[in-house]
């Protein structure tokens, strides 16, 4: 409420100060008018702030019809509204001014552009997309137009309009698309993999390297493609290609990279390259593969040594949670010892439930598991595994 009054009294401060600074110029006979426009406008301010929003909306809706002197202040309530996530009132206020006639066409777009934007957030993506793609045709507004008609063709997962749209985008607003279109076209990319047409998967996924030629996303892809058929040394060298291009995501996949050299045989190989991976990467995910692998072929002491070491230089809740693990392995034949491991092991399991261990570097939602699309500012990548000692 406060946020309204203080936009409503900056909107009314606005209109009197137009209002005055004209009102010496114009002749007697609109004085008159003015008059009932600023009792009609006080009447509808007076509402609001008895936060009768109902009455005020009649009150601005009849303003709209009679008035062009309060479109911007209307368009803007309109919007406010939007916000507040009232967007009935807002598809009313701001389809009220369309309606108006005569008015100005730079009026009509400008509330085309408002009301199609009420309809996406009410969920009414079809009516919205028919306002986006009519200014589009008018160019009015084009950016803003073809920016939401991308927005809508996201929600509507319609990825190949998503492409068009962004690519006309980045063409009249010179922004880089480049990320979101490389992002569509692995969506194209997974729809057709899950539909079992591979040829297809893989001519969007050279789209998407042609677009974005270090797209990890699409490396990935690729990688658990040839994993999936069984392709190691190609999986293997995907996989490393993904490091390459950026190693942000690399807990996301190190275990499958291990089961790949396990396929082949080069299992020291992967543990020389984890070795050295454990030097440059913030994260605790190789040290956590890598003990596995020293537990499978130098047995649970080797690990549980090399778990201890690693912890020293960094620590990490899960790097304990592993060595509680080793240990518990260790003491099944100690009733009392395995009890109290079993203890730790909950209490540490409890502090990892609680916290989120993918974050958006954009917007801040945290969140259990990866995401390539943030489901809070719906950025595209920006959503991270998180480094540190409490969340690892
Ligand atoms: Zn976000």
């Amino acid at each position: 409420m406060i946020e309204s009054v203080g936009f409503i009294l900056a909107a009314l401060v606005g209109i009197m100060i137009g209002i005055n600074l004209n009102k010496f110029k114009i002749e007697r006979k609109n004085l008159k008018r003015l008059e009932m426009l600023n009792h009609s406008y006080f009447k509808g301010l007076n509402y609001l702030l008895n936060d009768d929003s109902e009455r005020a909306i009649d009150v601005f809706i009849e303003l709209a019809k009679t008035s062009s002197e309060t479109f911007e202040p209307q368009l803007a309530l309109g919007n406010l509204y939007r916000r507040k996530g009232e967007v009935d009132k807002a598809i009313k206020l701001h389809q009220s001014l369309i309606s108006k006639p005569n008015l100005p066409e730079n009026y009509r777009t400008k509330a085309l552009l408002a009301m199609g934007k009420d309809y996406m957030s009410a969920g009414l993506l079809d009516r919205a997309e028919v306002l986006f793609t009519e200014l589009v045709e008018l160019e009015a507004y084009t950016p803003e137009a073809l920016f939401s008609l991308c927005e809508v063709y996201q929600q509507e997962q319609d990825w190949s309009e998503a492409i068009k749209a962004a690519t006309r985008y980045e063409v009249v607003s010179k922004r880089n698309m480049t990320n979101e279109i490389a992002h569509f076209n692995c969506e194209l990319a997974e729809n057709s993999l899950h539909e079992k047409d591979s040829k297809k998967a893989q001519n969007y996924l050279e789209a998407a390297f042609k677009i974005n030629p270090k797209c990890v996303r699409a490396k990935l892809i690729e990688a658990r493609e040839f994993k999936k058929s069984g392709r190691w040394k190609k999986a293997i060298e995907s996989y490393h290609q993904s490091l390459v291009f950026d190693d942000v995501f690399a807990s996301e996949y190190l275990e499958e990279m291990s089961l790949c050299y396990k396929k082949i045989n080069k299992c020291e190989d992967f543990k020389q390259f984890l070795l050295e991976f454990i030097q440059s990467y913030q994260g605790v995910a190789p040290v956590l593969v890598l003990a596995r692998i020293y537990k499978n072929t130098e047995g649970i002491t080797q690990a549980e040594k090399f778990v201890e070491g690693q912890l020293i230089k960094k620590p990490s809740v899960r790097g304990l949670d592993l060595l509680i693990k080793l240990n518990l392995e260790k003491s099944t034949s100690n009733i009392k010892e395995a009890t109290k491991f079993l203890v730790l092991e909950q209490l540490v399991k409890n502090l990892l439930d609680k916290k989120p261990n993918h974050r958006c570097r954009k917007c801040g939602f945290g969140a259990k598991n990866m995401h390539w699309q943030c489901p809070s500012c719906k950025s595209w990548g920006t959503v991270k595994p998180i480094y540190g000692l409490e969340t690892e």
